[in-house]
């Protein structure tokens, strides 16, 4: 099987966010960019992702956006994927879901989510983009602007979110800790407690995390 070592990684993500409760159904989609050739693995289009084995993830040409190889068509949302790793050659996988939490603040409208914990700093700002078609090129280029030359994460309002990160691990961590960030923000709002992290903590993180990737 041609591209397998990224093939299993994407399956082996969506699995994971399925477990995690990230993703339910057949909703949600992942993809890796390939380290040698300019294509990407990308999860299929409305196939249940219990069962699925590596050659059932789509391969696409990633100037293009043709399906060239695995037996199902890529995910609809394709089209964000790709604008994304064209935009940023430090993006190599991209994960979309429509985790509940997530889900439920990009309706708040214009707020970012802000940190409430050290570790989701490495995330933030977390804008918000406005609702359009999914699967549009409209949506693509929105992500695209919104995350900007070095964002992680975005919220699609009446959609989900879409995270990045330079390895699958990075792009599921942004994930999870998005998904953590609203869970944390909608319960601290609804207790009429929320006070997110200082600008200046939030600051000092970002700069400790800088750091330490730059090791
Ligand atoms: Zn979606």
């Amino acid at each position: 099987m041609k591209y397998e070592e990224i093939r299993q990684q994407v399956l082996d993500a969506i699995l994971e966010a399925s477990e995690k409760g990230l993703i339910k159904g057949t909703s949600g989609n992942i993809a890796m960019r390939d380290p040698k050739d300019p294509i990407i693995a990308i999860t299929p289009s409305g196939i249940p992702y219990k069962g699925m084995t590596a050659e059932d993830i789509a391969v696409v040409e990633l100037e293009t956006g043709k399906w060239i190889d695995g037996r199902f068509k890529p995910s609809s949302e394709l089209p964000m994927h790709r604008a994304v790793m064209l935009a940023r050659s430090d993006v190599n996988a991209t994960v979309h879901t429509h985790a509940m939490f997530a889900t439920i603040m990009a309706m708040g409208g214009e707020n970012e989510l802000q940190p409430i914990t050290p570790p989701q700093c490495e995330f933030t700002p977390v804008g918000i983009v406005p609702f359009t078609m999914p699967g549009s090129d409209e949506v693509a280029e929105r992500v695209v602007e919104k995350l900007g030359a070095a964002g992680r994460a975005v919220l699609i309002k009446n959609h989900g979110m879409f995270c990045c990160g330079r390895s699958m691990k990075a792009a599921m961590a942004a994930t999870e800790y998005v998904e953590e960030m609203a869970v944390t923000t909608f319960y601290a709002k609804l207790l009429g407690v929320y006070e997110p992290m200082p600008e200046e903590g939030v600051k000092k993180m970002k700069a400790l995390i800088a750091k330490d990737q730059a090791v």
